[in-house]
């Protein structure tokens, strides 16, 4: 008994061992990718399938628009075959991290490229508007750049990629075809945001943004500010004032309160947060939510 016991052990650590070898080998044949931030690393993900290894350099629960990368992040940015970043200012580290870089290993690949066409207020500056993916076309659009990025890292893969990329892109179509046709009605097309990331969105779906914060959701507004967004929430006769599921819903409540509305949700999926991604959100079933709560606000 004690002899079958012992034999019994050694092949359940052998097999253990065999197992986790092969995840290794597995693993160092996948194409290592590094995303700047969520919706980035979800496209690749969706597009690589089990042919790439994803890391998302922005953890669960962070926000992109103050994310500084530490050491471990540089390491793993040198080992990947893609470097994947939304471009218009969103990574305000990459100039300390541009020169580290050795191109002839790392692709960098900026999928909001000659798709960031919008400006925005940053202490009295005008400043890019980087927050294309919130518009389904233009976020189809960048998936394709990321597409690219891995035909060209991994040519032998070339067909699977595009395959995935073309179901990825029906589903950014679906997605638009449901605003379109759920926003057609709105009644009421002004919309108070946490912060000025759905200047994108709103040009597409016809809306008017009043945003509470400018670049950045945990910058605090200024007082005139503040006051100018309760006087517009007022004027335009705004029901819901929207809050963000990373930042404070503090401000939100109390214009809310100040002009008799409600809050509701608009995220802007700069990052999901634990509790969002352990009920298995991803980008699409928070872009479903956003429509739900858009066309509530808006009726
Ligand atoms: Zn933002």
């Amino acid at each position: 008994m004690f002899v079958l016991l012992i034999a019994l052990a050694i092949s359940v650590v052998f097999l253990a061992k065999n197992y986790s070898q092969k995840q290794n080998e597995d693993d160092a044949k996948k194409i290592h990718v590094v995303a700047s931030f969520y919706p980035l690393y979800f496209f690749a993900q969706q597009i690589g399938g089990d042919k790439v290894s994803v890391v998302n350099m922005t953890p669960a629960g962070g926000e992109p628009h103050d994310y500084e990368p530490t050491p471990q992040d540089i390491m793993k940015i040198n080992k990947s075959k893609l470097l994947i970043l939304n471009g218009g200012g969103l990574e305000t580290w990459i100039d300390k991290v541009r020169d580290i870089i050795d191109p002839t290993n790392t692709r960098v690949v900026v999928a909001g490229e000659d798709l960031i066409n919008q400006t925005m207020t940053e202490n009295e500056n005008k400043v890019s508007d980087p927050h294309v993916w919130l518009a389904p076309a233009l976020a189809e659009k960048m998936a394709g750049k990321i597409m690219n990025g891995l035909r060209m890292a991994d040519p032998e893969n070339a067909a699977y990629y595009e395959s995935r990329a073309r179901e990825l892109s029906a589903r950014f179509a679906d997605l638009d075809v449901a605003y379109r046709n759920r926003l057609a009605s709105c009644a009421n097309r002004n919309i108070v945001t946490a912060h000025a990331a759905f200047g994108y969105l709103a040009a597409a779906y016809q809306l008017h943004q009043i945003p509470i914060a400018n670049l950045s959701p945990d910058a605090e507004p200024s007082p005139r500010q503040l006051g100018e967004v309760i006087q517009a929430a007022r004027d335009y006769k705004v029901k819901y004032i929207f809050f963000e599921s990373l930042a404070s819903p503090k401000l939100s409540e109390t214009i809310a309160r100040e002009v008799g509305a409600k809050t509701l949700v608009l995220n802007p999926i700069e990052g999901l947060t634990p509790s969002e991604l352990s009920q298995g959100g991803d980008y699409f079933t928070e872009m479903s939510k956003n429509l739900a709560n858009l066309e509530l606000a808006c009726k």
